[in-house]
């Protein structure tokens, strides 16, 4: 039987564990943190598109009731005018929504699903290189000092991916996008918002977005600017108190709620900066692949990381179930996955760019918002909400 390490126990990590099993595959899953931490960005949307993969695999039920569906995105200018309404994803024919979840609880969703189905999952374990052995297979070599051997390995470790190096020692750094990242949740703020429609505001000097979970609770993202000679590390150096005192200043110009939601914050999260990682050029060597952020990471603005993660893990497992010879499996996987994944890298990277213009930027911006949204509402993105994978097929 053909035995998997999957590198990275976050999002691709497990469903592909998950996935792979389905096509009578072992594996290991490899997690770098003693214990599943995945705090970072407080929380996140899974697309439509992304609960459909996670379906494949009976994976969807746990994802979404712990999360809360989100339907929709409000545009506001900071002077409080409202630009627009986008849907996110509408609704699928068995009437699936996007959903919200806390990063937290779809790491342990998934790890512990992973776990049901009898897949070891090891913490503490950072790999450090791999090596192609002489029969094909491949040896990892972890800090503690530990290796493993299988015939493939699946670099899941996201987007400062080591697998990547390892693959090519010459893979591109993910790109900075000029923006941090930072989030919270509150109950205390008064805003009139009914539960599950996001609110997004292009501030006059930052981005902030909240959605009110069903409980009352206020969960808010901002994307201060961070500019790259701040540093890796930079944004995750500041205290919660120093976080608050920034933003209340970047947003004390803005209408509406945005700085209350901030001064009433009892847990904050963050922060980090922001990247995306447009063209790996190779995704694969011998019997080694990435996958996931690891292989293309689109801009958090897309919404549609997780949502990528989770298709790349169903996809691969399914060229292994009907490819049994790696190269081939890996060749059909690039073929399947590469052009949709660079084109949502690509709409990431313009919803980002919206964020942070200059002021005369901003003020063209808001003007010709209202024009986009509209075109955004006629044009169809069922490219990228109606994608499905027939996993009997
Ligand atoms: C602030 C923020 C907000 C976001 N919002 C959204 C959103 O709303 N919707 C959305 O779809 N996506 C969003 N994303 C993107 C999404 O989080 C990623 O695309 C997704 O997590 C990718 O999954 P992954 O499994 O490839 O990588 P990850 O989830 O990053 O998991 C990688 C795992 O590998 C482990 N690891 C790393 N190196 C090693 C190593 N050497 N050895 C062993 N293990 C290792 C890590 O600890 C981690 O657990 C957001 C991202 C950020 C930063």
């Amino acid at each position: 039987m053909t035995k998997a390490l999957i590198i990275g126990g976050g999002i691709a990590g497990p469903v592909t564990a998950v996935a792979l099993q389905r096509a009578g595959i072992a594996s290991v899953v490899y997690e770098a943190y003693p214990e599943n931490a995945g705090t970072a960005g407080a929380f996140l949307t899974v697309a439509v598109n992304g609960l459909d993969a996670l379906r494949a695999l009976d994976l969807h039920r746990p994802v979404m009731d712990l999360g809360f569906s989100t339907r929709t995105i409000d545009l506001v200018s900071g002077t409080g005018k409202h630009l627009g309404t986008l849907p996110i994803g509408g609704v699928l024919p068995d009437g699936t929504t996007t959903h919200t979840i806390k990063r937290s609880d779809l790491y342990r969703a998934l790890y512990e699903a992973a776990r049901r189905r009898g897949i070891d999952v090891h913490h503490g374990k950072r790999l450090v290189d791999a090596e192609v052995a002489a029969n094909g297979g491949v040896t990892a070599r972890f800090e503690d000092g530990t290796r493993a051997a299988a015939d493939l390995l699946i670099g899941a470790d996201g987007i400062h991916s080591r697998v990547r190096r390892v693959i090519d020692p010459a893979a591109p750094d993910p790109r900075h996008l000029g923006l941090g990242n930072v989030g919270g949740f509150t109950r205390t703020a008064a805003v009139r918002t009914p539960a599950g429609a996001y609110v997004m505001t292009f501030g006059k000097r930052a981005f902030f977005g909240y959605v009110v979970h069903p409980s009352g609770e206020i969960w808010w993202f901002a994307n201060p600017p961070s500019t790259q000679a701040s540093g890796r590390g930079a944004q995750e150096a500041l205290t919660s108190d120093q976080w608050k005192a920034r933003l209340i200043d970047l947003f004390a110009d803005d209408a509406g709620p945005t700085v209350d939601i901030i001064r009433s914050t009892t847990e904050l999260v963050g922060g980090t900066d922001q990247y995306d990682l447009p063209k790996v050029p190779a995704w694969y060597r011998g019997p080694m692949i990435i996958i996931g952020d690891a292989a293309h990471a689109a801009s958090p603005s897309s919404g549609q990381g997780a949502s990528m993660a989770v298709e790349d893990a169903v996809v691969l497992a399914k060229c292994l179930r009907d490819l049994p010879e790696p190269a081939a499996a890996f060749t059909a996987f690039e073929r399947l996955r590469r052009p949709r994944v660079e084109r949502v890298v690509a709409f990431g990277a313009r919803s980002s760019s919206n964020k942070a213009p200059g002021p005369v930027g901003r003020v063209i911006r808001d003007l010709l918002m209202p024009f986009f949204v509209k075109l955004i509402a006629l044009q169809s993105q069922d490219w990228l909400f109606g994608y499905h994978i027939d996993w009997n097929e």
